[in-house]
């Protein structure tokens, strides 16, 4: 499995934020709004953004 880390502080990534050219992973804290508002495994083109939710993992670390 691979663990993604949030690009900001390192915690666990709940998803993926695309902006122009530059994208980053982001934990729940850091997550923009609008990837907040997605389901899991949904992802959203925003203009120039784009914004992919990761599934849920099953397992508790
Ligand atoms: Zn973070």
């Amino acid at each position: 499995m691979t663990d993604y880390r949030c690009t900001i502080c390192g915690e666990k990534a709940v998803g993926c934020q695309v902006y122009g050219c530059s994208g980053s992973y982001v934990c729940l804290l850091h997550a923009d709004a609008h990837l907040l508002n997605l389901k899991p495994g949904e992802r959203k083109e925003w203009g120039a953004c784009y914004f992919l939710r990761f599934l849920e993992s099953d397992t508790d670390e």
